[in-house]
């Protein structure tokens, strides 16, 4: 399968890697949105949000574990925004769950 989350995970493409656990593997944005912007994603592929069921969804259990501990590390004391993109009309981009972890500035552009 030809998946670029995956193949970072793998370590085939290079990243900056923040986290990692038996689960989770989190890596910096290459495009950053914020001065902090890291993605959070399960080693294991799932497409996307749509496709969590009561198989997988301790995953996504084990990233909102990490989250906290990844914004301790990040200095994220007064607050983040955790975003997830599904499917074309959400606009995800890359076909692997993953969710953005932005902070270090207040955030604007609010839509809900
Ligand atoms: P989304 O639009 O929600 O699917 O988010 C995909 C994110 O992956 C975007 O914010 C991209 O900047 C980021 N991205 C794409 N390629 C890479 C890469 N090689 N390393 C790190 N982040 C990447
Ligand atoms: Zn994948």
């Amino acid at each position: 399968m030809d998946c670029l989350f995956c193949s970072i995970i793998k370590g085939d493409i290079p990243s900056t890697k923040v986290y990692e656990d038996e689960n989770v593997f989190a890596f910096r944005d290459i495009n950053p949105q914020a001065p902090v912007h890291i993605i959070i994603v399960p080693k294991e592929h799932i497409c996307c949000a749509d496709a969590v069921n009561s198989e997988n969804s301790q995953l996504v259990a084990k990233i909102f574990e990490a989250i906290p501990q990844i914004a301790a590390a990040e200095g994220l004391a007064n607050g983040y925004r955790i975003i997830n993109n599904c499917g074309e009309d959400g606009g995800q981009t890359v076909k692997h769950l993953h969710f953005h972890l932005l902070g270090g500035k207040k955030l604007g552009e609010k839509i809900i």
